[in-house]
This record gives structure tokens, C-alpha cells and sequence, in this order.
């Protein structure tokens, strides 16, 4: 099986392949140039969003493939 390779979301139980990369940063731990990422399926991509957003948290939510691109993997 060569499914080890699949990226899986990060909401919490859920194994569905992740589609989408959310950035963010906590200002209050991360220096702002810091980077986390969080993986989302497309049901899980609001959810999670949400949860970085009325924290404040929420940087940035790009298409996996785009970000694959972007970070030259
Ligand atoms: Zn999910």
C-alpha cells in the first residue's frame, strides 16, 4: 500500500485526504513571520477556519496542490 503518502486532515477523528492548507500564526507564542499549518478536507475546511478566525489566528487558506507548489515539494 502506498497510502502513507496521503495527507489526511487535521480535524480531530477525521481521515478524510486533505485538499486544503490553512496558515496561521498565534502572535501570542509565534513570531509573526511563523508559519502553522493544519490540513482540512473540503467538509472540515470551514470548521477549522472558523476556529483559527474568531481567534485571529487564521493567515492564509490555500488549495494543497498550490501550496505543495509554493513550498517547491
Ligand atoms: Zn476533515
Amino acid at each position: 500500500m502506498s497510502e502513507d503518502t496521503t495527507l489526511v486532515c487535521s480535524a480531530k477523528g477525521c481521515r478524510e485526504a486533505a485538499v486544503w492548507v490553512l496558515a496561521w500564526n498565534n502572535p501570542k507564542v509565534h513570531t509573526p513571520e511563523r508559519r502553522k499549518t493544519w490540513l482540512a478536507c473540503g467538509e472540515h475546511r470551514e470548521t477549522l477556519g472558523q476556529f483559527l478566525g474568531v481567534r485571529g489566528f487564521l493567515k492564509d487558506v490555500v488549495a494543497l496542490a498550490e501550496w505543495q507548489e509554493r513550498e517547491g515539494a
